[in-house]
């Protein structure tokens, strides 16, 4: 019978741009994995941790670093934070998808990856907010950052939007369900890929 390796559907976009909301639904609805990273940033309100992030000290996640357990890292708004190559590895070897929310910098790292698993598995897609004011609202509108983050990640947001056409694919986000369409749509089409299938 044929099986097919695993896709690591990488995605980037700025603060507010629904990205986090649409992995986790796809990782929910049972279609891929979420990639829970390390950070040191405190948790927020909900938040738990190892399912959210794996929320550690600054130590903790050097000695990440040092012992080589991070597939990419980078600091953005003021902390750190990883992607365990644990979380992804065993996964796409044995054909299990898994879905990755990154920053701009950490994706130029799992795309200089020299590991062919990687590169064979690897999708990426930048996540857009349709207008600078919908981005605004959207910062605001989470109710869980003071006005000083929000500022920081508004900042950023409009530094990382810069980078999208390093992306093979780019999703103009609209409503949650317009955007998850076209997301889910992306996993599905890379999944009937020949180059994919493993033949024994
Ligand atoms: P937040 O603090 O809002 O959860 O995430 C802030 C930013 O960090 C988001 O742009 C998110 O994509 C990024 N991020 C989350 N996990 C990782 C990771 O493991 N590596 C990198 N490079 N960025 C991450």
């Amino acid at each position: 019978m044929n099986t097919r390796t695993g896709i690591l559907l990488l995605v980037s976009g700025p603060s507010g741009s629904g990205k986090t909301t649409l992995c986790r639904r796809l990782a929910d609805e049972h279609e891929a994995v979420y990639s829970t990273s390390c950070t040191t940033r405190p948790a927020r309100n909900g938040e738990q941790d190892g399912h959210d992030y794996h929320f550690l000290t600054r130590a903790q996640f050097q000695e990440k670093i040092d012992t080589g357990e991070l597939l990419e890292h980078a600091e953005v708004h003021g902390n750190s934070y990883g992607t365990l190559k644990s979380e992804v590895l065993t996964h796409i070897s044995s054909g299990t998808d898994v879905v990755m929310d990154i920053d701009v910098q950490g994706a130029d790292q799992v795309r200089a990856c020299t590991d062919d698993a990687i590169q064979t598995a690897l999708v990426d897609l930048f996540v857009m907010p349709p207008t600078e004011e919908e981005l605004r609202s959207r910062l605001t509108g989470r109710g869980t950052d003071t006005e000083e983050v929000i500022a920081l990640r508004m900042k950023n947001a409009l530094g990382e939007i810069d980078y999208w056409p390093k992306y093979t694919s780019r999703l103009l986000s609209g409503t949650h369900q317009e955007d998850y369409t076209q997301f889910k749509s992306l996993l599905v089409a890379e999944r009937l890929k020949v180059t994919r299938i493993i033949t024994t």
